[in-house]
């Protein structure tokens, strides 16, 4: 196994609200994915991988939200850096870097990748006069967000400007009757204005594109069916031109000799990630280039969600081809959260933040284990089903998985001083002991058969199937607690003062508990603070992927059980749903 350098990102989240339960979904993928890399390392110290992220500050929204709480964007943005940052942290989301696209680096790049688009013969980068609504009152161009009027098939009023709520009816904002704002409640009136625009048509981007997005497995099977359709297979394609500019006043990057003018938030959006590397290879001595210019050899993933392939499947490739950038090397693409089988909802309390679960006590590991029983590595939306997550996380992870250490750890802190025995060669003389070869052996395989799935388990976390990972270990727990009940240790107690019986007793909790520290392992990128506890709990270093090469020594003692994880309180769930709404 080579060392891999890697760099790993997850969408940046936008720094107009709160983090919730379906933003974690990408997160703690993400997350469980990077510290498994990390895990597993030829040397012993990770492959060389990063991780990396940011707020995405810029855009009208930010701005007009900012104005009505009478603050600045600046202040804003801070705020809500912050309140992210710590949202992650509480989750167990380890960034190497969290950081801004409202950054020097990222104006950096954009302006880069923009002035080599523009130079590139012919150029790449067009203008159009397009006509947009504007508010003569903020004097400000209006995203179709911000535009309300009457459905123009049923003349209902107060509309928004896609479809309405009342006949179905689907429409352009222009179809609206009597459009106004939602901002400052005018008239809108419609205003023509000059636009930059990328030229993804352009035969260049075309077809760089169908090539990219069928090869290498850059992306999933279905989102690469995705872009045969909006990329078409003949001479015509369905894609047009990109509109890349926003008129001032807005909050953004200035484009470089074009007063007044501002390049789109999703412009910068994407290459928030490189500014975000940047700023981390500042700190820590890395060689950008190495990383992000064209013929780079690294690995570099993007985790992101299916509502926004479009952007990173199309535009960013074609954006980075043609500006001397290597591309990426796959797009992780993933579903929707829907909670309880329907779309997350304020009214049903569904819409729930990530601050709103910690506040009723309830641990995040019990999402991350959740989730990552669920996420399949498809672009399948994923359930959250509260009765199924409570039933899950109390019977497997408690009650099988947790319940492997508070079983043994009596047994080794009254009899043994603390300490296991050598399971090394499963020393028993077979001849002494009733059934021994029976239980030497078993013992024996079921170790083998822990190991003997690690490959198995190794694969599925690489390719990103943890629900598979996860069915694999849960399968395991289930015999490590069977095999516990067939021995019968607590009957073995009762005739401590036959020495076969102390010494089988001994062994059956020693060949259990590494079974325990065999299974640690395998789940430590899903649970790390759990993790964690656990080695405190068995007293060893930060557990590696190659520690399952190892076993505990004869005479390692082992630390007090202290509680590891409680059942999930079903009235937490219900207090949860409540404060939601
Ligand atoms: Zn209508």
């Amino acid at each position: 196994m080579n060392k891999r350098k890697i760099l790993v990102t997850s969408a940046l989240p936008y720094a107009n609200g709160s983090i919730h339960l379906g933003h974690l979904v990408e997160y703690i993928q993400t997350d469980i994915w990077v510290r498994f890399q990390k895990m597993c390392s030829p040397e012993g110290d990770g492959h060389e991988i990063y991780f990396v992220c940011a707020d995405d500050t810029h855009g009208t929204p930010i701005m007009l939200r900012a104005e009505k709480e009478g603050i600045t964007p600046e202040a804003l943005i801070d705020r809500v850096h912050s309140e992210h940052l710590r949202d992650f942290t509480d989750f167990h989301i380890e960034f190497d870097n969290y950081y801004t696209t409202h950054s020097p680096e990222t104006r950096q790049y954009s302006e880069d990748i923009y002035s080599k688009l523009k130079a590139a013969d012919p150029s790449l980068i067009g203008t159009q006069c397009i006509e947009q609504f504007y508010d003569s009152v903020k004097n400000i161009f209006l995203p179709d967000r911000f535009i309300k009027g009457e459905c123009p098939k049923c003349s209902a009023k107060d509309q928004y400007g896609d479809n309405c709520e009342i006949c179905g009816a689907a429409y352009a904002p222009t179809d609206l009757i009597k459009p106004y704002s939602t901002v400052s409640n005018a008239a809108l009136v419609m205003r023509t204005s000059e636009h930059f625009f990328f030229k993804l048509s352009d035969n260049r981007c075309i077809s760089f594109l169908r090539h990219w997005t069928r090869e290498e497995n850059h992306l999933q099977p279905e989102a690469a069916n995705k872009m045969r359709e909006w990329l078409g297979e003949s001479e015509q394609s369905n894609l047009s031109d990109w509109d890349i500019s926003r008129d001032a006043p807005y909050f953004g990057f200035e484009i470089p000799n074009a007063s007044g003018k501002y390049f789109y938030v999703w412009l910068d959006a994407p290459i928030g990630y490189m500014g975000s590397f940047k700023n981390l290879c500042n700190q820590r001595n890395i060689n950008f280039d190495e990383f992000w210019k064209k013929g780079s050899t690294t690995e570099l993933y993007h985790f992101i969600g299916k509502d926004i392939l479009y952007f990173h499947a199309l535009f960013w490739p074609a954006m980075l081809e043609n500006s001397g950038y290597r591309t990426p090397t796959k797009i992780f693409s993933h579903g929707f959260l829907t909670i309880n089988g329907e779309k997350m909802s304020k009214s049903r309390g569904t819409f729930i933040t990530a601050e709103n679960y910690l506040k009723q006590g309830l641990d995040p590991e019990y999402l991350r284990y959740y989730y990552a029983a669920k996420l399949n590595g498809t672009m399948e939306d994923i359930d959250l089903n509260f009765d199924d997550f409570t039933a899950r996380v109390n019977s497997d992870l408690v009650g099988k998985y947790i319940n492997i250490a508070s079983r043994v750890a009596g047994f080794l802190v009254n009899y043994f001083n603390y300490r296991v025995t050598d399971i090394s060669g499963l020393v028993i003389q077979s001849d002494s002991l009733q059934g021994p070869e029976q239980f030497k052996t078993g013992g024996a395989r079921l170790i083998d058969e822990l190991l003997e799935n690690a490959d198995l388990i190794h694969t599925h976390m690489e390719n990103r199937r943890y629900n598979l990972a996860i069915s694999t270990i849960m399968a395991l727990t289930g015999k490590v607690n069977e095999y516990w009940n067939q021995q019968k240790p607590w009957d073995k107690a009762k005739q401590l003062d036959d020495e076969q019986q102390k010494l089988s007793l001994h062994l059956v909790s020693s060949i259990t508990i590494e079974c325990f520290r065999i299974l640690t392992i395998f789940l430590k990128p899903i649970l790390p603070k759990l993790a964690q506890n656990a080695e405190s709990f068995l007293n060893v270093e930060p557990l590696q992927w190659k520690d399952l090469s190892k076993t505990l020594l004869p005479g390692h003692q082992i630390k007090a059980y202290k509680h590891l994880m409680t059942r999930i309180d079903r009235k937490k769930i219900d207090a949860m749903i409540e404060a939601s709404k």
